[in-house]
Formats: C-alpha cells, structure tokens, sequence
C-alpha cells in the first residue's frame, strides 16, 4: 500500500481539477443546467465519530467519512482510506471522480469514498480491527449489497475488507460477502482482483498504441511507482515486448538504457525495502523520471506529478495514468497541444473498480469465476470503454480525457433524464 506521505493528491487540485472537466465537457455536451448543479454536488454525505478503546486502556475518538456522489447508475462504489490527512473535500473529490470512472467502463454503479482519519502505522492490529469494527457500524446505515459497496484504498487492505465484511454480517445475522469487495479470496474476494488495474492499464496501453501506430515491441518504458499497479503494469508491458527502462518508488527511481530486469528488482526491492540501489542501474530521481527519454510514462504512484512546470519537458510519446489525478488541468492541456496522448485515469486505472465489480457480481450469485474468466472479461470492458472514448475524441476532435469525460457525463445524464427528478 502506498506510503501516506506521498498517497494524497494535493487535494485541492484534485477537486478543481475534476469540477473544470465537468465544466467544459458540460458544455461540449451542451448539458441540461439542473443536470449539471446536481452533479456539482455529492448526494449524500456522512461524518461519523469512531470512539475506540486504545490498547492502554484510554479512549480515543476517530473522525470518518463516506460520501456518495451519485446513485443514478446504480449502487455506490468506491474505497475507504485511512490517512492523518484525509478530508472531507478530497473524499467528495474521489467520490465524483468513481462516478465518472463507473460510467466509463460502463458498470452500473455510482460513485463513492470514504476515510477515517487516523495513521494507521501508529495503531496495533487490535487497535486497527476495532476502529474498522465500529466505523463499519456507524456507516451501515448507509452501505449494503444494494446500496454502497467499499472496497480498499490508500492504507486499507484484504484485512480490513474481510472485518467490514464480518461486522456487516454479524449485525445482519448472515454472511453478506457482496457487502465490500477486495476481500480475501478465502472469504469470497475474486481471483485476479490483486493485477486487475495493473492489468487494466496494460490493455489500455495496448489500444492507445494501436491506434498510434505504435509497435510496443521495443518501445521504452518508464514506471513511477512500483507498487501494485505499477509493478503489475511494468510486467504486463514487458511481456508485449516493452523495455522497462526506468522504475520508481518513495526513495527514487532506477535507469537503464538496456532495460531492468524486473523479476531481479521485485526480489531486490523485497529483500531492501526499496528499488533504490539495485545493482547496475543508474539513480534518477521521480521528477527526473516524468522527463526521461521514453516512449511511454506510467504514473502510478502519485497525483499532480506532471504539473505546468515538467508538462513542456515531457519526452514520452503517450501517458498511461496508473495513478489517481496524476496530471494538472493545465499540464493536461500542455500535453494535448504538444501532441503527446494521455489514457485518463477514469479509463487508465479503471481495471480495479472493473474487477471489483466482477467481485460482487460473484458474490450476489455465490458462483466463482476463474482467473482466465476475469482477466479476459476485463480486457473486454477495457478495450470496448476504450473504443468507446477514441470514437467521441474523434467526434469532437478533444484529448482522451475530455472524451473520457464526455462519455461519462452522458451516460450519467442520460439515465437521470430518463429517471426524472423525484418527487
Ligand atoms: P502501492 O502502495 O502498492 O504502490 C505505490 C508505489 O508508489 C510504491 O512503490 C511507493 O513506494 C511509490 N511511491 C510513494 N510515494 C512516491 C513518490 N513520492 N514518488 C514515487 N513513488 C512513490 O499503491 P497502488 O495500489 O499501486 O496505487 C498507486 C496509484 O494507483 C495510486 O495513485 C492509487 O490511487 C492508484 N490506483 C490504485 C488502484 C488499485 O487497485 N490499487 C486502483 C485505481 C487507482
């Protein structure tokens, strides 16, 4: 999981950012007025209080959050984090951004976050089970199989999905896996959930290149981030015939021409900690590795690392967003007129949300899936949300984010204008 001092994207930009894609893909579209003042705002929004016991016998009182933004498509979907720094805005600002995500990919959901404010480094395990145990209660009101699923974020994990999924039962009296996905495979989580965003950006990164002409055979490729997603992605992409020239963690990044040996920096990193120092590869630094001579960036670790002052520098042909809001507003459009192709995170990235819909399609039916049966059911949704976005980027002649954009808010539009306002 990622490290809290880097995880959050500068969360005002993140909420700026999403509101002026709204706003110029509302006007492309020509949007209904009431639509869009109804999308500017979150449905629903739940502040709770979480007093836990602490280990020493003292009382400690826990400030969470869930937010739902829109139910329209269906149910609400979307992580809870655990951060010293999560607030209120940046959950909405997540919140939003999964209803756009769920309706680029085309799942029926609507978007939703939550977090609780608390550094889980400094929590023992009892400590950590107790306040997920009553966080899960005071948000029951509003979470359910057919209501809200959660699923992990920034610094929760299986575990914590496996005790929402127990607390839920248990004030439920039966087992209720679809209640939360990201669950352990023991308890009802799904296979290839783990690779799933990596994977997604991979098969994005496939599309993107077809569509570019570009042979993937050879191309170079630089990671930031060797995480879940970035590591998943460095493999998927070296395995279609891509150099992996560059990775990154927390600590730096790694260089080299040839190309890594990734099965040799997975070990190095497990055994060290980090990437940094793997024998026979350069130090670079993470900014230096947005700049680097390469075909194709990954972000996959942060937000807002390619900003207005890199934008001009960036020397990748196309941008693959691993991570969350990794590219400014501004640096976006600097990209856009320098010819360089961005895959938006609401499709880049969207191979989790993807596969963790496929988690509670599996556990409503109580019918499990094999790997192959995920992973080529996730290709599918990928490459046919990836079609999707190009045909309206060349409809309007506008970048794969405001495509991506474009799509989303049409297809949220569109089921609340069949819906109708209520009452
Ligand atoms: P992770 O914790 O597994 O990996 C993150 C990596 O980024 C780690 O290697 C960490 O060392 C590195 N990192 C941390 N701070 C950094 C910094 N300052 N510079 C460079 N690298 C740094 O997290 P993850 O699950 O791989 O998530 C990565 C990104 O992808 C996040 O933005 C997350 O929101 C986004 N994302 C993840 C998923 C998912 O299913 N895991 C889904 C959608 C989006």
């Amino acid at each position: 999981m990622i490290e809290p001092e880097g995880a959050l994207c500068k969360r005002s930009n993140l909420l700026e950012a999403a509101m002026l894609q709204v706003n110029s893909a509302a006007e492309l579209l020509k949007l209904d007025p009431g639509i869009k003042k109804i999308l500017m705002e979150p449905k629903r929004v739940l502040t709770v209080s979480i007093p836990i016991r602490m280990d020493d016998g003292t009382v400690e009182v826990f400030k969470g959050f869930r937010v739902q933004h829109n139910l329209t498509r269906g149910p609400a979907k979307g992580g809870i984090r655990y951060h010293p720094e999560v607030d209120m805005e940046e959950v909405t600002a997540l919140a939003m951004l999964m209803t756009w995500k769920c309706a680029v990919v085309n799942i029926p959901y609507g978007g939703a976050k939550g977090g609780v404010i608390c550094n889980p480094k400094l929590l023992s395990m009892g400590e950590l089970e107790r306040l997920t145990r009553r966080f899960t209660t005071e948000i029951s009101i509003i979470i359910g199989p057919g209501k809200d699923i959660p699923a992990p974020d920034v610094y929760t994990n299986p575990q914590v999905m496996a005790w929402i999924m127990d607390t839920f039962s248990m004030e439920h009296g039966f087992s209720v896996p679809a209640v939360v996905t990201g669950k352990p495979i023991e308890i009802g989580g799904s296979q290839g959930r783990n690779e799933a965003t990596g994977m997604g950006v991979v098969f994005a990164t496939e599309e993107a290149a077809s569509r570019l002409g570009m042979h993937l055979t050879g191309s170079r490729v630089a990671v930031q981030g060797y995480g879940n997603v970035g590591a998943v992605a460095a493999d998927g992409l070296k395995n279609l015939g891509c150099i992996i020239v560059a990775v990154s963690d927390s600590r730096g990044g790694i260089y080299s021409a040839p190309g890594l040996d990734l099965g040799a920096v997975s070990r190095f990193k497990e055994s060290t900690g980090s990437v940094m120092g793997f024998p026979g590869a350069k130090p670079i630094t993470n900014e230096e590795l947005i700049t680097l001579d390469c075909d194709i960036l990954v972000p996959a670790a942060l937000g807002s690392v390619i900003t207005m002052e890199n934008a001009g520098q960036v020397r990748a042909r196309l941008v693959s967003e691993g991570a969350n809001g990794p590219t400014s507003f501004e640096a976006d459009e600097i990209l856009y007129k320098r010819g360089i192709t961005v895959i938006p995170d609401i499709l880049a990235n969207a191979g989790g949300v993807v596969v963790s819909y496929f988690e509670w399609v599996q556990g409503l039916q109580n019918f499990y899936w094999t790997r192959d049966e995920v992973i080529s059911q996730l290709r599918r949704r990928i490459s046919d949300s990836f079609q999707d976005v190009f045909v309206l980027k060349e409809e309007y002649g506008v970048s794969m984010r405001t495509a991506a954009y474009l799509l989303a808010l049409s297809r949220v539009a569109k089921a609340m204008s069949l819906r109708g306002l209520y009452p």
